[in-house]
């Protein structure tokens, strides 16, 4: 048995654990050092099992190819946010078949793709970091074109998916939410659901040092992108499986998008109490003048209703918007560690010794 002194103790895979009583460290992150690869592209992997294989027959040339051309180097680094099938056997397994470029991440539990992209971010070892879904809807081949840019002088590539394929109803909504959020926070995305996307080290570095927990990467990095570019980038159908997102979960991120980079829905609501309030205020005024000069009146009462129902209503959604941010605020206050790492599987020398060699004994 141990005692309850070991078992409050921070675990190692605990990063931003601290002692009780103790303040949590809420600045120390795990990227330390200079870059020691080129391209370190992350994978968030959650359900995955019946398309990773696809993936490796894919991305693994393509980035061999990319830097074989170049002379460069990468690295692999998958995130496991908790899958319940395979996944995480056979990204264990793949690491056996490639271990000078792979490198994995077990989530204990499911914590969202943008936390495990987080934790990627936190054990990169690259100049340019690359993400990436699992699910083959953005060819990994495109990663050539990304790094292009970055090598330019960007220090930021969004991508615009070319004849989006997801179903009419997503393509719609996602329209949408994308001019809500273009007017409220002021990023420029296009396509802010495309997450192919590349990022510079220093980016990268910021981003560990935010502290947040239901975030969105994309918006994230551009508030801190210098001289960010966008690029057309292909897109497919899932390759296997289903998507990951319900309804539900996309709402969500949705919101968290919106409340997370911005109080403008707050001022706004604000700002409509106002009216509101100017406005009633002229009803009671024109209330009270015909009270006195046409006397007592019984009628209307369902206009009363309807008008009593919508400020209802109103006051109902400025609650539930209060308590958004206020959600956040606790989940920030608490400072519990944002995930749980079960596990890294990664060899212990610095991926870019190896790297070159094997593939140079590769190519043998
Ligand atoms: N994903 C994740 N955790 C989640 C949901 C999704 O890591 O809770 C990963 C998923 O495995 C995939 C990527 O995030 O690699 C994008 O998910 P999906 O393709 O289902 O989203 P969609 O393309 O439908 O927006
Ligand atoms: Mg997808």
């Amino acid at each position: 048995m141990s005692t309850l002194e070991e078992r409050l103790a921070p675990r190692p895979e605990w990063p931003h654990a601290s002692r009780p009583g103790e303040p949590a460290d809420r600045s120390t992150h795990v990227l330390t050092g200079s870059p020691t690869v080129d391209i370190s592209v992350v994978v968030p992997v959650y359900n995955e099992e019946a398309g990773l294989h696809q993936l490796f027959a894919r991305l693994y040339p393509a980035l061999d190819a990319i830097t074989m051309a170049r002379g460069l180097r990468y690295e692999i680094v998958f995130v496991n946010d908790g899958s319940r099938d395979r996944s995480a056997a056979i990204l264990s397994d793949q690491f056996r078949a490639r271990p000078d470029v792979t490198r994995v991440v077990l989530f204990n539990a499911n914590y969202g793709q943008h936390a495990a992209i987080m934790a990627g971010f936190e054990r990169v070892r690259g100049r340019f970091i690359v993400t990436l879904d699992a699910d083959l809807q953005n060819p990994p081949e495109e990663i050539a074109r990304l790094i292009d840019a970055m090598e330019a002088g960007h220090d930021y590539v969004g991508t615009i998916r070319r004849a989006r394929k997801d179903s009419a109803w997503r393509k719609t909504a996602s329209r949408a939410m994308n001019r809500i959020r273009e007017r409220i926070t002021h990023i420029t995305m296009t396509d802010q659901g495309c997450m192919l996307r590349a990022y510079d080290r220093r980016i990268v570095e910021t981003i560990n040092q935010c502290r947040e927990i239901n975030t969105f990467i994309p918006a994230l990095a551009y508030t801190f992108a210098n001289n960010p570019v966008e690029i057309e980038v292909g897109h497919a159908e899932r390759a296997a499986g289903e998507s990951k997102y319900s309804l539900y979960a996309l709402i969500r991120l949705n919101f968290d998008l919106v409340t997370g980079f911005s109080v403008v829905p707050l001022q706004a609501f604000s700002l409509f109490g106002a009216l509101l309030s100017a406005a009633s205020a002229v009803l009671v005024v024109w209330l009270a003048l015909r009270r006195i000069f046409v006397g007592p009146e019984a009628e209307g009462l369902f206009t009363l209703f309807g008008i009593a129902f919508f400020l209802i209503g109103v006051t109902l959604l400025g609650i539930g918007l209060l308590g958004e941010y206020i959600g956040r605020i606790y989940e920030e206050v608490r400072g519990r560690p944002r995930w749980i790492v079960q596990a890294v599987i990664e060899r212990d020398a610095p991926a870019a010794d190896q790297n070159a060699a094997d593939q140079r004994a590769a190519k043998q």
